[in-house]
């Protein structure tokens, strides 16, 4: 090979290929960051519960990791990440949303192993108590009475007598929620809601208790057993490209401010939803200035190379079999993932 008309030295040269290798080796095989929702003793409709996964088929997987891998906190990854020592053989264990299951189920159950992990709460919720709104929308359209699903903001009539009709509505409006701002989706849900009587719904939010959330007295007291709070926006709002700038910088602070004042700190984030398409670069801004990591759903291992604030995590499906399958077709497919955090920080300039 020739380098400036002289022959490059063979131990130059061999430096050179050692380092390019290990950054490749570095990559592909990243530590993982796993998200899961929420943990239940009993599933029984997969499709309102679709955010939960039973305690055995949890547990199968803990023990699993627990043998297999090493499971590290939240500060110990974010150290780690900084001076680039992450390795394939760690595991970092983060559940969405802040589920009351967490403390009730969770909890006890990593606490057994001595196992930590990190919580990511949507601090209106924690508030006022109020279950998210991919929950509303679920149990609207599979528990209502009616044959006929009316949203008048979104323009929509859907005929649903049938479960697969109603599959199918639940998949579209979920996707047509995505997108909305968070003005128009209170007016969706509403809207949603009101396709089934008040009185069914205190029935219904009872039957599914899965889906309560945590109070703050909850929140602190997974706190104080050593568990990692971060957010994940004020009010869950999507932080897509066309969510007004003043309401993305409300949802990402507002949460950070009421995080810091009922457990003292809070320096993680993760985007709500946090595929590629919801996360506007405004929101990878915000977050880069006020929170020390943030988390997407982007699949893929977390290099030592990787972008702090776009750090990607891998979904769990209950079946461990399918879990460690998709953890190896992540690893194949980072590529797409560094091409992503690549583009937004060449954005946002
Ligand atoms: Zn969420």
């Amino acid at each position: 090979m020739r380098h400036g008309g002289k022959r490059m030295p063979r131990r130059f040269k061999q430096f050179i290929l050692t380092l390019a290798g290990n950054r490749i080796l570095q990559r592909k095989n990243g530590a993982m960051v796993l998200y899961y929702h929420g943990v239940a003793e009993r599933v029984f409709d997969p499709v309102v519960q679709a955010l939960h996964m039973p305690v055995n088929e949890f547990e199968e997987q803990i023990q699993y990791f627990h043998k297999h891998h090493t499971i590290i906190s939240m500060d110990e990854f974010c150290e780690a990440l900084q001076k680039r020592r992450l390795h394939s053989s760690q595991v970092v264990l983060t559940f969405d949303d802040g589920f009351k299951n967490n403390l009730t189920v969770v909890a006890p159950l990593l606490r057994s192993y001595g196992l930590p992990f990190t919580v990511f709460i949507s601090t209106e919720q924690v508030e006022n108590g109020w279950r998210y709104p991919g929950y509303q929308m679920r149990a609207s359209i599979w528990c209502t009475e009616m044959d006929t699903l009316t949203i008048p903001s979104l323009n929509l009539q859907l005929h649903i007598p049938t479960s697969e009709e109603r599959l199918m509505a639940i998949e579209l409006i979920g996707d047509k929620m995505r997108d909305l701002s968070e003005m128009k989706l209170k007016v969706v849900l509403a809207e949603l809601r009101a396709h089934i009587p008040d009185s069914r719904w205190s029935e219904l939010n009872e039957m599914f208790s899965t889906d309560a959330v945590m109070t703050w007295d909850d929140v602190r007291a997974l706190h104080a057993q050593g568990v990692t709070i971060g957010s994940h926006c004020h009010s869950h709002a999507i932080l897509h490209k066309l969510q007004d700038r003043q309401e993305i910088r409300r949802q990402i602070e507002t949460s950070k401010r009421l995080i810091v004042e009922h457990v003292g700190e809070c320096r993680y984030f993760s985007y709500p939803h946090g595929t590629k398409r919801d996360i506007s670069k405004t929101a990878y801004e915000l977050v880069k200035a006020t929170y020390q990591l943030g988390f997407s759903t982007v699949n893929a291992p977390v290099d030592n190379f990787a972008d702090p604030h776009l750090i990607p995590r891998v979904g769990t499906p209950s079946e461990l079999g399918r879990l460690r399958g998709a953890m190896v077709s992540c690893r194949l497919g980072g590529g797409n993932y560094r091409k992503w955090a690549k583009q937004m920080v060449l954005q946002s300039g």
